[in-house]
């Protein structure tokens, strides 16, 4: 078998979707599988989720590579589409479509195709990111109705500091709920922080990411907290075993210095992985299922792992660097990014393997 590897287990797909269906029971579920399903594979991932109300995406290319691989699940474009020739491509492709533009609505009014989009019209509730803004709103809304194009409208919206349970969230919901409750609309606003933190913002319709992967998007509460397991195991091996004295540096520019004779396990995996090189020394790593510590830069090629306390430790042992035993989320601190970063930037040469499909 080759190494690293990120083992990709379907059955933790399976019981997160489970898990935020415990949690928001009167919600439907649009799973979230952009950036390739957060770097799992967006296509095994979309069958693993098969009993999702929807996938989302945020880019029109992804849609149709779903359609090609045969799913035929709703999918939603959290980004809409751009231009008349991707409304072309979006209804041939069977896509709801966000609408959070006026370029996008003039587009929809001179789409002559013979379909009918189910279009979610977003506010921008306070984000600034996507949306219409709540003076433009009911203009949009109007023309939505009048659009020949249109079949059905829900509304949604995104918030920006879900993880916590502030005014920033209470007070973009009550701009959105203020705004859109007298529509009588299907409402979208919950991410995964907000599945798990705001009960009040799950409506009809809720869009986890991350959580499905069984990350924790909360800053002081674990996946494990809230019976989510991790989908990826990122692992690799020790390929050899270095012992320094007292005094010797590790790797490029040395910055690990030994303090006491040492044990350092290189294993094979770096940034060319999607390891991140900035990675600081002490953070942690599973060498043989124990606890590690990085010491040294990270190569494009290998880690160096302190093993002092692991005598047993040897050329061969499996380490994990995130997943099972080891949550992505005990490593991103340490390189100044979270889980959602680490697991996207995987890189193409680290092969995914299905387990539990
Ligand atoms: C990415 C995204 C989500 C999912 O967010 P998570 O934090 O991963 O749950 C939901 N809605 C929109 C619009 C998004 O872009």
């Amino acid at each position: 078998m080759s190494f690293p590897v990120a083992t990709i287990d379907a059955a933790a797909l399976r019981s997160n979707l489970a898990v935020v269906r415990r949690m928001a029971p009167r919600s439907r579920v649009i799973a979230v599988v952009k950036a390739n399903g957060y770097g799992h594979g967006m296509i095994r991932v979309a069958r693993a989720l098969a009993d999702a109300d929807g996938l989302g995406v945020a880019r029109l290319a992804d849609a149709v590579a779903l359609r090609e691989a045969g799913v035929t699940q709703r999918i939603l474009l959290l980004e809409g589409v751009f231009g008349v020739e991707q409304f072309a491509l979006a209804a041939k492709e069977q896509c709801e479509i966000v609408v959070h533009s006026p370029e996008q609505l003039d587009a929809l009014e001179q789409f002559a195709g013979s379909h009918r989009f189910i279009v979610w019209l977003k506010l921008n509730s306070g984000m600034n990111r996507l949306g219409f803004r709540v003076e433009d709103f009911a203009a949009a809304h109007a023309r939505l109705q009048r659009c020949s194009s249109v079949s059905q409208i829900r509304v949604m919206t995104h918030l920006s500091s879900s993880e916590e349970r502030g005014h920033v969230t209470a007070t973009q919901l009550k701009v959105f709920d203020d705004l859109v409750a007298p529509l009588g609309l299907e409402r979208s606003v919950a991410n995964s922080a907000a599945v798990i933190g705001w009960p009040e913002a799950h409506q009809d319709w809720v869009r986890p990411g991350l959580m499905l992967y069984g990350m924790s998007p909360m800053p002081n509460q674990t996946a494990a907290e809230f019976g989510l397991r991790p989908a990826m195991t990122l692992s690799t091996q020790l390929i050899g075993v270095q012992n320094v004295g007292v005094g010797e540096p590790v790797g490029y520019n040395g910055i690990w210095r030994a303090q006491r004779p040492s044990r350092i396990g290189i294993a094979a995996i770096g940034y060319g992985d999607g390891f991140p090189r900035g990675t600081r020394n002490g953070a942690p790593v599973l060498v043989g299922g124990k606890e590690a510590t990085i010491a040294g830069r990270v190569s494009m090629d290998m880690i160096s792992i302190d093993i002092t306390d692991l005598p047993q430790a040897k050329a061969g042992d499996e380490v994990v660097v995130w997943g099972e035993g080891l949550p992505a989320e005990r490593l991103a601190p340490y390189a100044d990014t979270t889980c959602y970063e680490l697991v996207c930037r995987v890189t193409s040469r680290v092969p995914l393997l299905w387990k539990g499909a």
